[in-house]
């Protein structure tokens, strides 16, 4: 079998957990495995280089950030690659250009093009381990480019699936998906499986447990994904099709995401072409807008408008819009960071009825305001304060009957 296998950052933080990781990678050699190895950053490293490039300068040259950034890769792959020669392993790194992965060249957040893998395929085939660099490839211009944060994920599916290979496992510090995330929601279940379109609906809205763009390339690819600890032998979660589910659940889990902020503009003219005024230019400033909700004016003349951006855009988002002012007539821009964004989600609502209100219902009980509601098939999610993460995430998994007593 050839597999392909994904260790993050909490997996290889130190020598001791790089060593044993290459004893678990030894395990499938030993077993007369092909492997390949995808390894993020040292736990942190990332973290600091992205504070390292800021400190230099906020508004920066992204390709210059993507070398600075993807340069936390390179050093766990060769330390891996050292500790599994130590083992008696045949085993040598691969950064992203050498192999080459080619990318577009969207820098910070590249997508993965094409991976040339004849060179790969015989050295694996030879019975060399290659341990390859993830979140990094090259750009058209022959640039190190990067694949958003948690982009080593999507480095070991598109591997996967470029070396047709008969698993990809992906291993992290919790031993499954969950229905919750385990670290906030004490009661959450693990999941024996999950479909691929649940799992994109889940990482989209903030489950960080894969990101988004991996599981969407493993389900166009059929690849088989699974997601396991590396700390224990524990059976993980398979992300399958939905005709391998046998038992549907109608709220499979739930999701939130700190990552977004709110914008208001009060008594905005309610006129025909208000709104495309205002979010044409943000459109023009590649800034994505997700949740809008705009008030019925009570005079027929002004009304609210209120929507979310990432919160890495919202300054430049207020930039934007107070540039328009002339335009736009706002009477008042509002920007609060402060909010997070909560999700239900399940393919078993397409079915049933009642799910939203259940959610309304629920956050009511516990006296949470609702800043903003979006749905769509298999999901609804709601804004609501930051403060009450926590408190959202229990009561709603309760109302569901997901919790695990
Ligand atoms: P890695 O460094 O291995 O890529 P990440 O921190 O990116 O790890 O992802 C694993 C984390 O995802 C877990 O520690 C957990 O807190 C978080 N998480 C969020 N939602 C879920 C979920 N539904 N199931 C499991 N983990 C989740
Ligand atoms: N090291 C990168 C990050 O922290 C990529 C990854 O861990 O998946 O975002
Ligand atoms: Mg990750």
């Amino acid at each position: 079998m050839l597999i392909v296998q994904k260790y993050g950052g909490t997996s290889v933080a130190d020598a001791e957990r790089i060593q044993a990781v290459a004893q678990r990678v030894k395990r499938e050699v030993d077993a007369g495995h092909q492997v390949a190895v995808v390894v993020s950053a040292m736990a942190g490293v990332t973290n600091q280089l992205v504070e390292h490039a800021r400190s230099i300068s906020r508004l920066h040259d992204a390709r210059e950030y993507d070398v600075i950034v993807a340069s936390g890769e390179q050093v766990s792959a060769g330390l891996l690659a050292m500790a599994l020669q130590a083992l008696g392993v045949s085993a040598r790194s691969w950064q992203g250009w050498q192999i080459p992965i080619l990318t577009d060249d969207a820098h910070a957040k590249a997508r993965i093009e094409k991976i040339e893998v004849d060179t790969l395929k015989e050295r694996l085939a030879g019975g060399e381990v290659a341990v390859v660099t993830g979140f990094q490839g090259i750009g058209p211009d022959h640039r190190i480019t990067t694949l958003g944060r948690g982009g080593s994920d999507t480095s070991a599916v598109a591997l996967a699936a470029a070396l047709e290979a008969d698993r990809c496992d992906i291993y992290t510090d919790v031993d499954g998906i969950y229905t919750s995330d385990p670290r906030i929601v004490t009661k959450a279940r693990k999941l024996e499986r999950i479909t691929y379109e649940e799992m994109l609906e889940m990482a989209s809205l903030g489950a960080k447990v894969l990101q988004t763009r991996s599981v969407e390339l493993a389900m166009n690819w059929g690849v088989r994904l699974q997601v396991r600890s590396s700390y224990n032998d524990e059976q993980g979660t398979l992300v399958v099709g939905e005709e391998e589910i046998v038992e549907k659940e109608i709220v499979s889990g739930i999701a939130y995401s700190r990552d977004e902020a709110k914008v208001t503009l009060n008594r905005v003219m309610d006129k025909p072409g208000v709104a495309a005024n205002i979010f044409g230019p943000l459109a023009d400033a590649n800034i994505n807008v997700d949740m809008i909700v705009q008030n019925i004016s009570a005079d027929g003349k002004a009304t609210d408008l209120t929507f979310t951006v990432p919160k890495d855009d919202l300054d430049r988002t207020v930039e934007v819009l107070e540039g328009e002012r002339k335009n736009l007539e706002f009477a008042e821009l509002i920007a609060d960071r402060n909010v997070v964004k909560v999700s239900v989600v399940g393919v078993g609502m397409r079915s049933h009825a009642g799910v939203a209100q259940k959610m309304f219902q629920a956050l009511a009980e516990k006296g949470i305001n609702i800043l903003v509601i979006s749905t769509s098939e298999i999901k609804v999610s709601v804004l609501i304060d930051e403060e009450y993460t926590e408190l959202a995430l229990r009561s709603l998994h309760h109302a569901y009957g997901l919790d695990d007593d």
